[in-house]
């Protein structure tokens, strides 16, 4: 019997968004000239409480920008999640700062506060908070420390698109907050993400350097600083507003995916599974993550492997920032340790969670996992 392939991602289109981008080619604004870029910024940081928004090229990008927005150098610091994409470490070391890793909670996986207190010196010049794979960090402690110290905030909420924090939404916490709409994110342009702040001259700077700090007037093409050309199309931002249009059915569904593995896998041996809410949030799942904690397996690619004979797709934890061969070469993290981190790349993975799954396929991916951990 052959079953068909239960995909790690697939994302929700409709007419909605074919209607948007058909707009795009019948009135030729296909560039980041065109209306719906401006439309997507404005409605898209006024959902998330923000007074200004900078639509990219990426998620990455808009991580580039931040920090480059900060004016941070050599002999900065600024604290990060080890477990965390690399994107949130590059953009840190490409302004010559340095970037100092934290190790993660056992159960929300998020970045312990305590931990970064400890690593507050002199040098730090910012705090890099991420929302990882469903559940806010707990913003409160960390922002406290950064109030106390005078320190920016970054906050990276690329997976918690629509996700709140007592409340608030994430994406409102930072000096400068963050989003990626790649297309396993709760509303996606294909490629594409957002910079939103409330503070204007730090939106003009994210402004100048998507759009390679073009000189003003007639100096156009004489350039102060070095920026990137990250700016996001129109074609995008037309998907990216018809998807906004559905980001609360987006997240209903991800919220039922959730609840659906968690109910099926209740049962199963030797995994830990995500929390479903905490005082602070409910887990909205961007991605089922799960840990192989059963001994008789080395490491969640014993359990994947098995998955992907059964034709379930599967995606790893990511791998920890301070054990990255890229910068291990340059000399950072000697001797660091992050026995959480280092635990949860090996041994966490998670199951197909895209918005396009079906409850049979769900099942179907619990059943299979229920089996080889059996
Ligand atoms: C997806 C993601 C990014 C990067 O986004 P891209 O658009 O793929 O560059 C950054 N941070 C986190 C936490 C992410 O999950």
């Amino acid at each position: 019997m052959t079953m068909d392939p239960i995909p790690v991602n697939t994302p929700l289109l409709g007419d909605r968004e074919r209607d948007y981008l058909m707009r795009c080619i019948e009135t030729g604004w296909i560039s980041s000239e065109g209306p719906f870029v401006q439309e997507f910024e404005n409605k898209f940081s006024a959902r998330v409480n923000r007074q200004h928004g900078i639509a990219v090229s990426s998620g990455t990008a808009a991580l580039d920008c931040a920090m480059a927005a900060l004016d941070l150098g050599p002999g900065d610091e600024v604290i990060l999640p080890s477990l965390t994409i690399i994107s949130c470490a590059s953009a840190i070391v490409r302004t010559g700062a340095k970037p100092v890793t934290v190790d993660s909670l056992p159960d929300v996986w998020n970045m312990n506060p305590e931990e970064v207190a400890a690593k507050i010196t002199p040098q730090t010049k910012a705090i890099l908070i991420v929302h990882l794979y469903g559940l806010p960090a707990d913003v409160d402690p960390i922002l406290e420390l950064a109030e106390k110290h005078g320190l920016a905030v970054v906050e990276d909420a690329a997976e918690a698109i629509g996700q709140t924090h007592r409340g608030r939404p994430c994406g409102s916490f930072g000096t400068l907050s963050v989003f990626s709409f790649y297309p396993n994110k709760h509303i996606t342009t294909g490629e594409g993400g957002m910079i939103v702040t409330d503070c204007e001259d730090l939106a003009t700077k994210c402004r100048s350097l998507r759009n390679l700090c073009f000189g003003s007037g007639n100096q156009r093409f004489e350039h102060e600083h070095l920026g990137w050309n990250y700016r996001m199309t129109n074609m995008q931002a037309a998907l990216g507003l018809a998807q906004l249009e559905s980001l609360d059915e987006h997240l209903k569904k991800k919220r039922r995916i959730g609840m659906t593995y968690g109910k099926a896998l209740e049962q199963t041996l030797g995994l830990a599974l995500p929390i479903s809410e905490t005082p602070y949030a409910e887990n909205l799942f961007w991605v089922f993550g799960v840990v192989v904690e059963n001994k008789r397996f080395s490491a969640a690619t014993e359990v994947t492997e098995s998955l992907a004979t059964r034709a379930v797709g599967t995606r790893p934890f990511f791998w920890p920032i301070h054990e990255q061969p890229v910068f291990r070469r340059m000399g950072l993290f000697d001797g660091v340790v992050h026995p959480m981190a280092e635990k949860l790349a090996r041994r966490g993975f998670y199951l197909p969670s895209g918005l396009g799954l079906t409850e049979e396929q769900i099942l179907r991916a619990a059943k299979e996992l229920t089996q080889i951990m059996a």
